[in-house]
């Protein structure tokens, strides 16, 4: 096959239908289940994501039952009128060529509901809710209420389903011993804790017949205490393969897991060595998931034979082409998602409807198209970050004529400082994206080249995109020769000494203290795997947990604000957990309700509460939000030249890449 991704593009041969290729769009609840028009919803998001060329699509959650619901109001599908609903998504997908399954998924003890039920009244860590036991009538009805709903994923005309037994749903609270004490024929040996999803595949299997995909999702590192061992999870890999299942998914860390599997900090295809353990143990093909989000990263993988195929959810939010780029050799062109969770989970944990911080258009094909502008002017946008970025090309794709200046020698403008940060190097990718995307759309981009208004009168319209300036807060001694700004500690410009106080706390001083007091301890994954106490070979305890060791920063940071609130608590709610967590690993000082005295050669002077003291730092850095940048405006409005500000030229308070792209899509769109 001529393509640079042999492995990745190679058709999937199941027996009775054959795949068209190895990649799979991993189950996401977008929340458009769950809204007006979902089935339509579906329909346009499922099949632009098929006409981009993803071999199998597997849907978002939906329930076979009451009990099993994620919370109130979402998706059962139990019903013939309900399963004819969804014929609109299959022939979707089905029209440009690809294969879709539905994720039927039972939540268990996670269910947010006023009565979640589970093998044992164990309550989750994660819900206020202590679950019900099941009794033996429950199971039974469940099983069959797993068939029945399979049996209507059939009626719809879908291509298969994934049965959901990991992430510590039902099925993985009836596997493991955590949440499973039962001592029936469904609780006690591994052969008892294993009956239940069995019996579910077993069942699913005599409703849909041979020939319809049957997948099953395994956890097979659990990440917590008392989850599977090795040997348990080979044990039920193979008793699902004889049960009838067609296709093993790989699942990773529960939910209530105290470690990030998915986020930016998690290095590229982190958990592919587990998937790589169970290749030989079943004959059946076997999907390997997690931080997968590039072509030759997902080749590797299956040239190097971790798994068969590969399973990308969010890079499909990021990029509905992401596998027709691969094919014609454009990787440089593809959208990469950076796993920030900032519009995906973040919005679906806020009850918001999910899109993405680097395509705003994700779950909004069917509501929004991106039309010929009808009558294409000359238009400057000043400023190369992300706002001024996301309004340029989409101007210039609409046919506007567009010019991007900077005074810069690069583009990228904040987000060339995050992706310095350890762990976010992934922000790089999406200036990679626009930089191709400028050339594709033949913007003339100008950079290294301050603008005042003057130069702007040939255009009819200005786009001010020129971000912010660090904020310099009123603090005797801000001027002593130990004060250092984010932008001069994070390049490096400046010298930081092995005792640094942060002022202020927000994502930026999160950022730098993580910069900071990252020890590298031999490469990415290795120190992923240390300092969050992961032991992939299985070598200990149940669940794959180690003792963290944490390398010795290199050095001590005190993380301040003048809220006397916990430190990152606006911090992404998907994420903010585990890097407050990072930082306390790290011994990170964190300070709140902290009043600045002034610096001076002694250090820091502070008053917490009733108590004054010095911190005697080397280093003080200033990480105390940002201003908008707004000098071009004044000089417009007396040229008359009509502008508009995005991003943090607009709003500066608590700016983020989100709102900035966002802004600017907007405007773009409509303009
Ligand atoms: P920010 O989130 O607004 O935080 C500014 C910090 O400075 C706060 O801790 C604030 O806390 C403190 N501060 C404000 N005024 C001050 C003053 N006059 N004197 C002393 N301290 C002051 O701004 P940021 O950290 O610069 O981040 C900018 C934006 O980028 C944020 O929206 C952030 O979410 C986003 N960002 C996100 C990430 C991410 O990982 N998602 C990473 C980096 C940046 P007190 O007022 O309590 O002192
Ligand atoms: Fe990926 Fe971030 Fe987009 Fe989510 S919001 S899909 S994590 S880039």
């Amino acid at each position: 096959m001529n393509t640079p991704y042999p492995h990745l593009l190679a058709p999937l041969d199941l027996g009775f239908t054959t795949l068209r290729n190895r990649v799979l769009m991993g189950s996401m609840h977008t929340g458009l289940e769950d809204i007006g028009n979902a089935h339509e919803r579906l329909a346009a998001f499922y099949g632009a994501r098929a006409k981009g060329g993803v071999g199998l699509i597997v849907t978002g959650g939906f329930a076979p039952n009451q009990d099993s619901i994620v919370m109130r109001g979402a998706s059962i599908l139990d019903n013939e009128a309900e399963a004819e609903k969804h014929r609109v998504i299959t022939n979707a997908v089905h029209e440009h060529g690809g294969k879709i399954c539905v994720q039927i998924l039972h939540t268990g003890r996670y269910a947010y509901t006023k009565q979640p039920v589970a093998p044992s009244a164990i309550k989750a860590p994660i819900n206020p809710a202590t679950p019900r036991e099941m009794t033996e009538a429950d199971i039974a009805q469940t099983i069959a209420d797993f068939a029945q709903c399979a049996a209507m994923v059939r009626h719809a005309g879908y291509d298969g389903v994934e049965i959901m037994g990991s992430e510590g749903y039902l099925i993985n609270e009836f596997v493991a011993p955590r949440t499973n004490h039962r001592t029936d024929r469904w609780g006690g040996s591994f052969e008892n804790r294993i009956r239940f999803g069995l019996e579910v595949v077993r069942a699913v299997r005599e409703r849909v017949g041979r020939e319809f995909i049957v997948i099953f999702r395994v956890s097979m590192l659990d990440l917590v205490d008392d989850g599977s061992t090795w040997d348990e999870v080979v044990g039920f890999a193979k008793a699902l393969e004889k049960a009838g299942v067609d296709i093993i998914n790989t699942g990773i860390g529960w939910h209530e897991a105290r470690i990030p599997t998915i986020m930016t900090a998690v290095p590229r295809a982190a958990f592919t060595s587990v998937t790589r353990r169970l290749m030989g143990e079943v004959k059946i093909p076997l999907i390997t998931s997690n931080r997968i989000n590039d072509p030759q990263v997902a080749e590797d993988i299956i040239a190097r034979g971790d798994a068969d195929m590969v399973s990308m959810a969010r890079p499909f939010l990021a990029d509905a082409d992401f596998v027709a780029k691969a094919a014609a050799g454009r990787a440089d062109a593809i959208n990469t998602c950076i796993a920030c969770n900032q519009a995906c989970l973040d919005h679906i944990f806020s009850m918001q409807l999910a899109s993405c911080l680097v395509n705003p258009f994700a779950c909004h094909e069917f509501d929004v198209t991106v039309e010929p502008a009808s009558a294409p002017k000359r238009v400057a946008v000043v400023g190369a970050g992300p706002a001024g970025l996301a309004a340029a090309t989409l101007l210039a794709e609409r046919g506007h004529r567009v010019t991007l200046f900077d005074e810069a020698t690069e583009i990228g403008g904040q987000f060339n400082y995050a992706k310095r940060i350890p762990g976010k190097e992934e922000f790089g990718e999406t200036l990679r994206y626009f930089g191709t995307r400028l050339k594709e759309l033949d913007v003339d981009v100008r950079l290294g080249r301050r603008v005042a208004a003057g130069d702007l009168a040939g255009f009819e319209h200005v786009v001010v995109a020129t971000g912010v300036v660090p904020r310099t807060p009123p603090i005797p001694g801000i001027d002593h020769p130990k004060v250092v700004g984010y932008v001069d500690a994070i390049t490096g410009r400046k010298p930081v000494g092995t005792k640094v106080a942060l002022i202020g706390a927000g994502g930026i001083g999160f950022d730098v203290a993580e910069l900071l007091t990252h020890a590298d301890a031999g490469g990415d994954l290795a120190t992923y795997r240390k300092e969050w106490g992961i032991d992939f070979g299985y070598t200990g305890n149940r669940g794959g947990l180690a003792d963290p060791q944490m390398a010795a920063p290199p050095r001590e940071v005190w993380l301040l604000q003048r809220k006397p609130t916990k430190l990152g608590e606006g911090l992404a709610k998907t994420t903010g957990w585990a890097r407050r967590l990072l930082l306390q690993k790290r011994g990170v000082h964190m300070l709140g309700g902290c009043q600045y005295l002034c610096i001076d050669d002694a250090g820091l002077h502070l008053r917490v509460g009733d108590d004054e003291r010095v911190l005697d730092v080397d280093t003080v850095v200033i990480c105390a939000g940002q201003e908008p940048r707004r000098e071009l405006v004044a000089g417009l409005e007396a040229a008359g030249t009509p502008f508009t500000l995005v991003g943090g030229a607009d709003v500066a308070a608590e700016l983020d890449a989100k709102r900035a792209i966002f802004q600017a899509t907007e405007f773009a769109v409509e303009f």
